[in-house]
């Protein structure tokens, strides 16, 4: 199962305790559901845990006062198989769906643009529990291992847009696009995505986003070392097959008898190992010599060269 659809399938447990909260959450995934019209209310969804849970609010919410005298006790949704997985939830009761309507806000008569109705969401709980229903419908969350992306869509423009307001007033910089003909909101931040999924209660999905996180940084240090370090090797081979090369040009005009025995060791030893980087030259000399003892000499010998020869600093 894909990451997103984890989460979702964990947020259908979160526990509902208060009646307020039951309506937000059941109109946010009304709302942003495939088809929220005065005909149909219809869910299409790949989470196996929704249409349990979209029963289960149905059942609450139909204790309000409004809904309560249609005498049902639950949402007469027909329940079918869509294929590849998925389930359709599908409403077209005329009377229930009147009174939803009503009950929600709408005008069922004259139902062209979609509004986010605010006053479902006075209370913060109900917000966290609309925000959660909206997901639910529309939302994907990307596996944090590859990607940090979550997003809710609607194929409605205004509905979108007050969204986006909402989720601006709890504090959230989430951004927005349209791609074809949906309205998708979205983040990008770790942080904002952790911050939402705890907000939601998707807390087993924070503490996976986290570990990922982890890891991520742990991997990158990682690699910046081995960059770093590939990187003073490479330096340290072009350093010794430099003085290999000054020495050889000193060598073809002065005998290697002439240097002091220290020098003449070391530049043996040089040009034998052009490539190796000066600890490891040291430990080939014999007796081997101690990194330092061995870089003396080479300055050394390297700036007598360099003097013999004529050769200026760049
Ligand atoms: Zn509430």
């Amino acid at each position: 199962m894909s990451f997103s659809g984890e989460v979702k399938n964990q947020l259908c447990q979160v526990p509902v305790t208060k009646d307020c909260c039951a309506l937000a959450e059941l109109y946010g995934i009304l709302l942003f559901a495939t088809v929220f019209s005065a005909r149909e209310i219809r869910v299409v969804t790949g989470t196996a845990k929704l249409p349990s849970r979209v029963d289960m609010l149905g059942r609450r919410v139909l204790q309000r006062k409004g809904l309560r005298e249609l005498g049902m006790t639950r949402l007469p949704f027909e329940k079918s198989s869509a294929g590849q997985g998925k389930t359709v939830l599908s409403l077209t009761d005329e009377p229930c769906l009147k009174a939803l309507f009503t009950l929600l806000g709408y005008e069922p008569d004259k139902q062209v643009v979609l509004h986010l109705h605010n006053w479902h969401m006075e209370e913060d709980c109900c917000r966290t529990a609309f925000l959660r229903g909206a997901f639910l419908a529309a939302g994907y969350l990307s596996d944090p291992e590859k990607d940090y992306y979550l997003e809710i869509t609607t194929p409605h423009r205004a509905l979108g847009r007050e969204f986006l307001a909402l989720l601006g007033e709890m504090g959230f910089a989430a951004k927005q696009v349209m791609r074809r003909s949906s309205c998708v909101t979205y983040f990008k931040e770790s942080e904002q995505i952790e911050a939402f999924l705890t907000m939601v209660g998707a807390h087993r999905a924070v503490l996976t986003l986290m570990e990922a996180k982890v890891i991520k940084d742990v991997r990158n240090k990682i690699n910046r070392k081995v960059n770093c370090e590939t990187a003073n090797l490479l330096r340290s081979v072009e350093v010794g097959q430099a003085q290999a090369e000054l020495i050889r040009a000193y060598l073809e005009q002065f005998p290697l008898e002439t240097l002091p025995e220290p020098l003449q060791e070391a530049a043996k030893l040089r040009l034998t190992y052009p490539d190796e980087p000066l600890s490891a030259l040291a430990k080939l000399a014999d007796p081997p010599l101690t990194k330092s003892g061995l870089n003396h000499r080479l300055t050394k010998l390297i700036q007598l060269a360099k003097d013999a020869l004529g050769v200026t600093e760049e």
